[in-house]
């Protein structure tokens, strides 16, 4: 029997990195503040994330198309969507330590709620209330500066050859779907959808977050897969209703989360545009956080976009010939948060026979590697070579790895770690009966099987 054991999360961002899935940036420089890489595991599992999101919302719908925009945008685009006038966090130095924080952090940490419509000194009022109980996270410090609004936009000179592109920046964009509905015109046009019709993507955004403090939770450049679900207005509560409904059942049918680690919470102040706004939170290391949002956007971004660039965004009911602007649901999550959840659902401790072990309990449709070759010994040509045959065919299926490193019972532990699935040996006894031996990550059984029969086998154990 196996007992589950507490884990912290200093102990998965180490693991992260000895194990090849997260890196900092630019380490051997010292470091980039809020940015990652991901190594051989992490990306593996940041495609099977992104992939079964895309199966989920695209391919297995028949009104959902996808798209790929540009990261960079017009301007224009970033002030119709009030990026460039609204798209600011307030923040606050600590006199002693000068570490910066968000201020609406700092009080959500002591039970203040701030609105998001709130202005500076509507800000600073609360902050200066609650001074006595708002300490620094660095330095227990209660002695702030007052808070400041700083805008998240990242700029870039792109295309600007004065220098004086403080003056008239481009963007790096700092959500996905402005490039959805910039495009909302372009897919009615070029192809058949008819409302109700979602169009997905995923793509890199970028902000310049005040606070980076929580590993790749909140990064500096990211990943989104956004959607945005275009229905009649008098449809949208419907709908909304249906696609809270789809994401929560994503999780935990598709990403195989444990529901316990879910929660739904609702935003207390809309922005003034939603009719209704709940986040997804999953249950991290740090508590109860955002992971996705699911909102009832109205008719905000399209009427917007249509003001701002003069052209016409309405929608012509082909039936009915009835013209209105379409309202949008959408949902939007961060594929590395998504990725952080994943790992901090499936790392787990367990004590074993023989000690313990670490194990990544990841749905297997997610594992990194799905199928791990062994030669018994590695000594021994004729194992070797017949492994290496195996390995050479399974790996046309599936993400493979070959191991020959040490005893069995330590390679066990390292894919157990990366999560595989399944590891295949080859021992003496395969020369004769053309059998291996299949052992399961989870349950730790082997069986015998023909070597003939795993393609099927595997077929069957690695399909959702
Ligand atoms: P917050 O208020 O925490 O800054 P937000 O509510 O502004 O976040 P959205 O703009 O709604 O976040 O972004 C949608 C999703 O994108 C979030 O639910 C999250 O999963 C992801 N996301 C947003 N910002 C970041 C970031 N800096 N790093 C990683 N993921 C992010």
């Amino acid at each position: 029997m196996s007992q589950k054991i507490d884990n912290t999360f200093e102990e998965i961002i180490s693991f992260c990195k000895r194990r090849g899935f997260v890196y900092p940036s630019s380490e051997i420089y010292g470091g980039f503040s809020a940015v990652y890489d991901y190594g051989p595991y992490g990306v593996e599992l940041k495609n099977a994330i992104q992939q079964t999101w895309w199966q989920n919302m695209v391919h297995e719908r028949e009104e959902v198309v996808g798209l790929d925009s540009a990261i960079f945008m017009s301007p224009k685009v970033w002030e119709a969507s009030g990026h460039v006038g609204g798209f600011s966090d307030p923040l606050a130095e600590c006199k002693k330590c000068h570490t910066r924080s968000r201020v609406d952090h700092l009080l959500e940490d002591v039970g203040v709620f701030a609105d998001e419509k709130m202005t500076e000194e509507e800000i600073n009022k609360i902050f200066a209330d609650n001074k006595d109980k708002i300490k620094c996270p660095k330095c227990n410090s209660s002695d702030f500066t007052e808070a400041k609004s700083f805008n998240l936009l990242v700029k870039s000179n792109l295309g600007n050859f004065t220098g004086d592109w403080d003056q008239e920046p481009t963007y790096l964009r700092g959500e996905t779907c402005q490039g959805i509905y910039v495009n909302f015109k372009n897919i009615l046009d070029s192809t058949r959808v008819k409302i109700p019709f979602g169009i997905a993507q995923v793509g890199k955004a970028f902000r310049n977050e005040i606070t980076a403090r929580q590993f790749i939770f909140r990064t500096r450049e990211f990943e989104q897969m956004e959607f945005q679900y275009f229905v009649k207005p008098e449809d949208s509560d419907k709908e909304y209703k249906r696609w809270k409904k789809e994401r929560w059942e994503f999780y935990v049918k598709e990403l195989g989360l444990s529901e316990k680690n879910l929660k739904w919470h609702q935003h207390e102040n809309l922005v003034f545009y939603a009719k209704d706004a709940w986040d997804i939170e999953f249950n991290f290391p740090f508590g109860f956080k955002e992971l996705e949002g699911v909102h009832n956007r109205s008719d905000y971004d399209l009427t917007q976009h249509a003001k701002h660039s003069g052209c016409d965004l309405s929608y012509r009911d082909p039936q009915s010939g009835e013209k209105y602007t379409p309202w949008i649901v959408e949902t939007s999550v961060g594929l590395n948060r998504m990725l952080l959840a994943v790992i901090c659902d499936a790392y787990t401790k367990e004590k074993v026979d023989d000690g313990e072990r670490i194990v990544l309990k990841l749905k297997k449709t997610l594992a990194p590697v799905k199928v791990a070759v062994f030669p018994l010994l590695k000594n021994k040509p004729e194992l070797v070579a017949k492994a290496k045959e195996l390995f050479d065919n399974l790996k046309t299926k599936w993400v493979c790895e070959f191991d020959d490193n040490g005893n069995v019972g330590k390679r066990y532990r390292r894919q157990d770690e990366i999560g595989t699935p399944y590891c295949v040996t080859v021992d003496f006894e395969s020369l004769e009966d053309n059998a291996v031996t299949v052992r399961d990550r989870d349950t730790m059984r082997q069986e015998r099987i023909k070597i003939d029969e795993l393609e099927k086998y595997f077929e069957e154990k690695l399909t959702n």
